[in-house]
């Protein structure tokens, strides 16, 4: 898997995003761990390669068998991607997941929504 330069940022703003940084912290620290960038182009590459990066974590954990926590959800549905369409609550119970698992019964409680409440699944384009 080769990727570039800006994505490898855009990962690692990521990463550090779901460990519990600010979108600023987050952004610091991978300007400076890449050299001193600026730190415009850091946003940038987040920016534009963000939801890819997202993408990319996924498929890592899908094939590491890592889990996501509720807590790294939480983040991503709050403060990571907070204009929508990545993470899904369940209405019943709070259980949260990714969104295009959003009208699949849920796997905690059993209820099963009548129609999907997201705005789509995120763009996979890999
Ligand atoms: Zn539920």
């Amino acid at each position: 898997m080769a990727i570039g330069l800006h994505q490898q940022m855009a990962m690692m703003v990521l990463e550090l995003r779901l460990s519990g940084a600010t979108s600023r912290e987050a952004i610091r620290q991978t300007a400076a761990a890449a050299g001193n960038r600026d730190k415009r182009v850091i946003s940038h590459a987040w920016a534009k390669h963000g939801r890819d990066a997202l993408v990319e974590l996924r498929l890592g954990r899908a094939a590491s068998g890592k889990q996501w926590t509720s807590q790294e959800l939480s983040r991503l549905e709050e403060a990571v991607f907070p204009q929508g369409g990545v993470v899904y609550t369940c209405p019943e119970c709070g259980v949260r997941k990714f969104a295009e698992n959003c009208d699949a019964t849920c796997p905690a409680c059993g209820w099963h929504p009548p129609l999907c409440l997201s705005e789509g699944p995120i763009d996979e384009q890999h």
